[in-house]
């Protein structure tokens, strides 16, 4: 039977490809954004398909949809630490109020809501890989802190709807994801070490780049994402890759990819940057079956690939 997903950030990054996924496997979809960060080029593509419709909505103000909806996929928030330093107050509003409303929705509604929560509820951590156990180390006056709180405060509201209220509910721990439809100036290292290398451009790399991070491509987080949809599990649950480089090694690997001369430069490490992060992804496999599939070589160079058509002209559609 055909289901009716609500998506809230349809239009953005994740969003974009959970929406188009969703279609593929016979959904409908409803997608809620306000363009914020995201943009309808996303989802252009998808506007032909009558299971899909595209509104504009702020669902930090209280919002309603008509008719059944079955699952509530809740990815509103801006993602990137440039777009949420640029927006502290939406962020910490739409982790907050955003997510009261999208949980109200699935309340009415008898569905089932997944929170796209995130790696940085452990902010810098001091247990290595992070395991969904770990309360996490973060500075909640730090200028992360209007995410990583926001987020915080999105789990605790999600679990307190599920004991409550009875609402069947679900949280993901999403770790850094890459992949086409990423903003070029979203300020995340991979989107802005792409762009770089491509406009032959030093290639920005912060502190001494020994710090890490674990990276997955979009097609796996989706997989992730919609088999937690389909289950009954409450979470949390990581969702990335355990695949974990310094992000000077990220760097070179995309400056070789890209076939570019651009020279690696240094900038200032960003206040309360982590040190390491790498998912513990246990869980994701015995609860969900899950692991990623994807090599980080192939996802990177199609990545490239994707940023170089933009640059000459093409429209976001899928990388495939
Ligand atoms: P993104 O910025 O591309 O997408 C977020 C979307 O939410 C955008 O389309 C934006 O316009 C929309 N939005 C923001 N505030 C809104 C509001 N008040 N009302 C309606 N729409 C609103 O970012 P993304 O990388 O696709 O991230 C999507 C979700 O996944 C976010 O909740 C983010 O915290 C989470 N996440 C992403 C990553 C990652 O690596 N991409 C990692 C961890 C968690
Ligand atoms: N980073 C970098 N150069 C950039 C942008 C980011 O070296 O141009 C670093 C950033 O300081 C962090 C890592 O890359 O150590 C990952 O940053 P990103 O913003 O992609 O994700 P997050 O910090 O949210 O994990």
């Amino acid at each position: 039977m055909t289901r009716r997903v609500v998506v809230t950030g349809g239009a953005g990054f994740l969003g974009s490809h959970l929406c188009e996924e969703l279609l593929r496997r016979g959904d409908a979809v409803v997608a809620l954004d306000n363009f914020c960060t995201g943009s309808a080029g996303n989802v252009e593509h998808l506007r032909h398909d009558p299971s899909f419709e595209l509104r504009e909505a702020d669902v930090s103000l209280p919002f309603t949809v008509d008719g059944p909806v079955d699952a509530v996929l809740h990815f509103a928030s801006p993602a990137s630490p440039v777009d949420y330093l640029r927006m502290p107050i939406e962020t910490l509003t739409v982790g907050s109020h955003g997510t009261l409303h999208a949980l109200e929705l699935a309340r009415e509604k008898g569905a089932r809501l997944v929170l796209a929560s995130t790696s940085e509820v452990y902010g810098d951590p001091e247990v290595h890989p992070q395991p969904e156990t770990y309360w996490g180390n973060v500075n909640p006056v730090g200028p992360r802190g209007v995410y990583d709180e926001a987020k915080r405060y999105a789990e605790a509201l999600t679990l307190a709807y599920r004991q409550a209220h009875g609402v069947d509910t679900g949280i993901v721990r999403i770790f850094n994801t890459f992949g086409p439809r990423m903003r070029p100036d979203d300020g995340r290292a991979i989107p802005n070490f792409v762009r770089q290398a491509l406009a032959g451009e030093p290639v920005t790399v912060s502190g001494d780049g020994s710090q890490t991070r674990s990276i997955c491509y979009v097609d796996d987080l989706v997989e992730g994402v919609l088999r937690m949809l389909d289950a009954s599990h409450p979470g949390p649950i990581n969702i990335g890759n355990p695949y974990e480089l310094s992000m000077r090694e990220l760097a070179e690997w995309i400056v070789r990819i890209a076939e570019s001369d651009s020279p690696i430069t240094f900038i200032e490490r960003p206040v309360d940057d982590p040190t390491v992060r790498q998912p513990d992804t246990l869980l994701a496999q015995r609860v969900l079956g899950w692991s990623p599939r994807v090599g980080i070589e192939d996802a990177l160079k199609w990545t490239v690939g994707w940023f170089r058509d933009q640059a000459n002209g093409a429209p976001p559609l899928s990388a495939a």
